[in-house]
């Protein structure tokens, strides 16, 4: 687990910036960059910040079974937005205008198409599960 919820959140809108450097090595850059004036502990447990005891609630002693509800519940991806991923991604990839000159590139291309049509079509169906 990132010991910061916050920062590992803006290292991904780093890495869609710039993806020639990893998640990871733009994650630690935030740590080093928020060394001296450190995410608040609400920011740095992030979905599981625990209001009552004012902390990670995986720090806190809690009883198994409620402790894997509560992990369980906090993981649980969010619909809205992995709807606004699926429709960027669509439009990135829209807007990316391949050459398709040679007959390789078309068939990779119709390969490709064919399979991220599946994959939005398994994203939307379970986004509308959860
Ligand atoms: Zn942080």
């Amino acid at each position: 687990m990132p010991s910061c919820e916050k920062c590992w959140e803006d290292s991904y809108a780093r890495w869609r910036e710039n993806p020639e450097k990893d998640r990871m090595e733009h994650y630690n850059d935030l740590l080093r960059e928020c060394a001296g004036n450190p995410c608040s502990p609400e920011e740095q447990a992030g979905q599981f910040w625990d209001e009552e005891n004012r902390c990670d609630f995986r720090l806190v002693k809690i009883n198994p079974t409620e402790r894997k509800e509560r992990e369980e519940a906090a993981l649980t991806p969010d619909r809205d937005k992995i709807l606004t991923w699926a429709k960027e991604l669509n439009q990135r990839l829209l807007d990316m205008h391949p050459d398709l000159s040679s007959d390789e590139a078309k068939r990779i291309m119709f390969d490709a198409e064919k399979a991220i049509d599946r994959v939005m079509a398994l994203v939307v169906i379970q986004a509308k599960e959860l």
